[in-house]
């Protein structure tokens, strides 16, 4: 079709929007309830165009393009209309910017700064809401909702659990957990990947950094970090980097800075991991275990089946996550190794995830004391380091503190959708045949979507796999495996689309191409690493060799593995 846009010809596909097409012209429309990956809904209206065959005003996301289209983006009466639709949002919200989390990356400010909104023109009641500050991943905080509904559909849609929706009408809506619990008394999964599509302030993490400035500056505590794979590809965002910049050197000399006393790297538990998780794999289907065998490494994606499918628990792999298993060892390899009290050691994990909040509470994680003892995302290290005055972008590189410093390819991969699943392949692949795969990139479960599966012969042996990330995408898998019809024998699952790399705590705003650079960032640190297989990872070798004995064996069991409960679903 040829459709006119600010007195230009330009074409449109069938079943185009005028956004889209606007958007692909380079004409900016602004939005705030739309997400491309979301049917659209039209609700807030601030992207009207003008159809200028009879003046009216249309929603750009939802309306449909007709053959001899003329429409105008910037015209006095959309310019209008903007304007008032922000200045009416403005008059239901707090003026809290000064204080508020979004402060300087938050689209109502950048709305109301582009179209010059400098006064209060409409003043009344606001709408009341209660802070929710009970989970120990996200805090709500309604009052300052412009009830877009991204939160909602991406709860609905993507992550296929609906803990939160609409409530009541008019004056009083509000976006709420059913009968305005508190999140953290539903099947809330802690994704955070509400946060993630959230436009203003409304939705935030649970900051840990209080207990954390107080063990760094406690005398009798050793503050010990470890650093997610997919932290190290997003952290130079929040200062001004290209997104996928590698920084691992700088966090590590970064977090020297803050005087955190050591620094190991959770890619070294993430190998760590796939050695028991190949491992246990291999059991299982030697040995007649429960399969498909199913990742527990994302804490979301856990606690997701410990909601809706408790029946399954079985099928759910019985290693710690990385940081889990990095954190048990610091407090009993580590500690004997230096020879200190555990309880003198402090564990903070700099992670990309609002879930591993959660995980590092759960009573089946630790022993008398938790083996993670605070978790940091990826934007709060950044408002850690910008109140210690750290100049991020001059800071040296700086190496990993022995002995959990040394990782290699597979470790950095976890950080991806399918990492789990390509490094545990590298290593099962060693063990049943004794030596690496002649092609160690296992591609067939590469790239972002949301459903890859694959076939690999080992050793004449045809393992089926499959690799998942968004909650919806494993719920046809789950139903196979409720009804035995599943041939798969390993499946990783990834709660956030995409995998850590987009995890509920990353850099914001949301943007599918920051997402995708810094995959590729990931695929490109694994290319460039001398060892690319867990089990070479010399220093693991030492590992058992000196701690743990076997894979799987008694003492893995006792601080590398877990188990897991049922919850309701509610
Ligand atoms: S959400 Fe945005 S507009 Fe509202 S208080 Fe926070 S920074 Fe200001
Ligand atoms: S954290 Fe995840 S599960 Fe919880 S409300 Fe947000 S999107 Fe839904
Ligand atoms: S909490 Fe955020 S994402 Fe959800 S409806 Fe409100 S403003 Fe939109």
């Amino acid at each position: 079709m040829n459709i006119s846009i600010n007195n230009k010809n330009v074409w449109a596909g069938p079943g185009e929007t005028i956004l889209q097409v606007a958007n692909r012209e380079g004409i900016k429309i602004p939005t705030l309830c739309y997400l491309k990956e979301f049917s659209p809904t039209g609700s807030c209206r601030i992207c009207v165009v003008e159809n200028e065959q009879n003046g009216q005003l249309v929603p750009s996301c939802a309306f449909p393009i007709y053959e001899g289209m003329q429409v105008q983006t910037n015209s006095p009466k959309v310019r209008r209309s903007r304007k008032t639709i922000i200045e009416l949002l403005i008059a239901n919200h707090p003026q809290d910017c000064l204080v508020c989390v979004r402060n300087g990356n938050c689209t109502l400010q950048d709305l109301a700064a582009e179209y010059g909104v400098r006064e209060h023109r409409y003043r009344g009641e606001r709408r009341k809401g209660k802070l929710d500050l009970a989970s120990p991943s996200i805090e709500r905080d309604p009052e300052k909702c412009i009830l877009c509904g991204r939160c909602v559909r991406m709860c609905h849609e993507i992550q296929n659990v609906g803990a939160i929706d609409f409530m009541n009408r008019g004056f009083n809506s509000q976006v709420a957990p059913a009968l305005d619990r508190s999140l953290n008394t539903v099947a809330c999964v802690n994704c955070g990947q509400c946060i993630v599509v959230c436009p203003v302030g409304a939705l935030r993490e649970k900051s840990s950094q209080k207990p954390i400035w107080e063990a760094i500056n406690d005398p009798e505590k050793i503050v010990v970090a470890q650093i997610a794979p997919a932290v190290r590809v997003a952290l130079g965002e929040e200062f001004g980097m290209e997104p996928g910049t590698i920084v691992t050197g700088k966090i590590v000399a970064a977090l020297r800075r803050l005087g955190i006393e050591v620094v190991f790297d959770t890619n070294f538990g993430a190998d760590l991991t796939i050695i028991e998780e190949a491992s246990e794999l291999l059991r299982r289907i030697q040995l007649g275990g429960e399969l498909p065998m199913i990742t527990s490494c994302s804490p979301g994606w856990v606690k997701y089946l410990e909601h809706f499918y408790p029946d399954l628990i079985g099928h759910l792999s019985s290693c710690k996550s990385p940081h889990e298993m990095e954190g048990a060892l610091v407090k009993s390899y580590y500690a004997k190794k230096i020879g200190v009290d555990p309880n003198r050691l402090f564990v903070v994990s700099i992670m990309p995830c609002t879930a591993k909040k959660f995980e590092a509470q759960r009573p089946e994680l630790g022993s008398d004391q938790p083996d993670v003892d605070a978790v940091v995302t990826t934007r709060e290290l950044a408002r850690m380091l910008r109140t210690a005055g750290v100049d991020f972008s001059r800071l040296p590189d700086e190496p990993f503190d022995d002995p959990m410093g040394e990782s290699t390819g597979a470790g950095t991969i976890f950080g991806v959708a399918g990492g789990v699943m390509e490094a545990a392949i590298r290593t099962a692949r060693y063990y049943l045949t004794g030596h690496d795969m002649d092609f160690i990139e296992f591609t067939p479960i590469r790239g972002l979507d949301g459903v890859k599966a694959a076939e690999v012969n080992l050793n004449g042996n045809i393992l089926r796999v499959a690799a998942i990330n968004g909650l919806k995408n494993m719920e046809r898998f789950l139903e196979d495996i409720r009804e035995k019809k599943s041939a798969f024998h390993f499946i990783e699952v990834m709660a956030c689309p995409g995998g850590c790399i987009n995890g509920g705590g990353q850099p914001l705003p949301y943007d599918p191409e920051k997402v995708r650079k810094r995959a590729e960032a990931i695929y490109h640190l694994d290319r460039t690493m001398p060892k690319r297989a867990s089990h070479h990872n010399e220093a693991i070798q030492k590992l058992y060799e000196e701690f743990i004995g076997e894979p799987g064996g008694k003492t893995a069991h006792q601080i590398l593995h877990t188990h897991y409960i049922e919850r309701e679903a509610f």
